[in-house]
């Protein structure tokens, strides 16, 4: 049967009428791949079904948060069940107390959390949080590093600022980005130079402790050990961004991971179980600075939402179950090894990374991919040819080569061999191409 996707593009059409490029997020339109993007009608398990019912492997599962597979039994009978009681009240629960408890317990930098809506809110909130316990207003940030659209953030960032072209954002003012210093990822003597000339003005860095929206770029440990330390030389504080990594590299993330402790931790994606949850928590003595306790404002009229809390409780649980971590990151070993075998067998110069269930492939003669410089070096066109071969055999991939790929408890061994074997076809096409 050939591939056919009809309905999707009388979707898009439609949509293009109404929703500027027809998304309500960019990377979503293919862009950066070029062609129409799928338009999908539900998820079971590591599989997607389509508006024109295909069938695809899904490795994005929502850019994250669908860590379990989708539409799993556990956190979907968590939501029926809170339904009736109604869906906000603006005011406390006591399920936004059990998630706090649940995330602190698990998190190590954790002694308090508050909880928002998305991960842009959570980097927003702890970057504002950061310099007013310092009292200072610069930040550091890294090229190629994604942390949400807030404007002091967009700043030669990652994701689909990265893919679209416009890593600096039009409509960012010059004030709000005069503030943010960006350097370069896995390169510690940048960041030590830098805060020698001016850390005693720096409040802050914040760091993907592993980066997602550039592709996936592991840190070196040296590196994040030493944004440790500089932070604690100059007295700055240190954010990670588990955005994407927290639950998700590893139970506790990348701090756990990585065992680098941050002062402040941000979290999305996988905390609210595929319902628009954020949070952002560290170092009880900076959490208490926040309003209503201490002066930094930050609020939300659905902040802890009970059905948002409900979902992402009902998730935290399921990835405490013994094994979990070691079974995703076993899968991940499986589909890279198995993807460099049947590009090499075909000559295309490819190479992956990976950090637990979260990978990269990248098209490139070069054997190790450790900063931006070395992504952007990439072969573009030949992930597009990769990218719409995979998705007419059935697998789909973050549309973009500047996102990373994500693996569930839901793909199974058969997936992975499908998800190869679709490779070395498409490998095959493209090198007698
Ligand atoms: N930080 C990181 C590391 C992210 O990956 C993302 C989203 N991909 C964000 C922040 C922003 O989260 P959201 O899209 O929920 O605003």
């Amino acid at each position: 049967m050939t591939y056919k996707i009809d309905k999707s593009q009388n979707l898009f059409d439609r949509a293009q009428e109404f929703i500027p490029g027809g998304v309500n997020s960019p990377v979503r339109a293919f862009k950066g791949v070029g062609g129409t993007p799928i338009f999908f009608e539900r998820g079971e398990g590591s599989c997607l079904f389509d508006a024109d019912g295909n069938r695809y492997i899904d490795y994005v599962g929502s850019w994250g948060p669908m860590i379990m597979g989708h539409a799993r039994g556990d956190v979907i009978e968590a939501v029926k069940a809170r339904l009736d009681q109604g869906l906000s009240f603006g005011a406390p629960t006591e399920i936004e107390i059990d998630m706090a408890q649940t995330v602190c317990g698990i998190m190590p930098g954790m002694d308090m959390v508050r909880m928002v809506n998305s991960g842009t809110e959570a980097t927003m909130s702890a970057i504002r949080l950061a310099r007013g316990f310092t009292g200072r207003d610069k930040l550091v940030k890294f090229e190629g590093c994604y942390h949400g659209h807030a404007d002091s953030l967009l700043v030669k960032a990652g994701s689909g600022a990265l893919t679209l072209g416009v890593p600096s954002s039009p409509g960012v003012p010059a004030g709000a980005a005069n503030d943010t210093i960006t350097l370069d990822y896995n390169d510690i003597d940048d960041v030590k130079a830098c805060f020698a000339e001016q850390g005693d003005k720096i409040a802050c860095i914040i760091v993907e402790a592993v980066a997602g929206n550039m592709n996936c770029i592991p840190p070196s440990k040296e590196f994040l050990q030493g944004l440790r330390d500089v932070c604690d030389q100059y007295g700055a504080v240190l954010i990670f961004d588990e955005v994407m990594t927290g639950f998700r590299v590893s139970l506790t993330g990348a701090q756990g991971y990585y065992d680098v402790q941050p002062d402040l931790t941000t979290l999305g994606k996988v905390i609210g179980g595929g319902l628009p949850v954020g949070a952002f928590g560290g170092k009880r003595e900076i959490m208490e600075y926040l309003a209503p306790i201490g002066p930094v404002y930050q609020a939300g009229t659905l902040s802890g939402n009970p059905l948002a809390m409900a979902a992402g409780l009902a998730m935290m649980k399921s990835v405490q179950q013994p094994g979990l971590y070691e079974q995703l990151t076993t899968r991940v070993e499986q589909l890279c090894t198995g993807m460099q075998a049947a590009a090499d067998k075909h000559c295309i110069p490819f190479t992956t990374n990976s950090a637990g269930s979260m990978f990269g492939f990248f098209f490139t003669e070069a054997k190790k991919v450790s900063n931006f410089a070395q992504v952007c070096e990439c072969d573009q066109e030949a992930f597009k040819a990769f990218f719409h071969g995979m998705l007419e055999h059935g697998v789909y991939l973050a549309p973009s080569a500047f996102e990373a790929g994500f693996m569930s408890a839901a793909h199974s061994e058969n997936d992975i061999n499908e998800t190869i074997a679709a490779a070395d076809a498409v490998f095959a096409h493209m090198s007698s191409a």
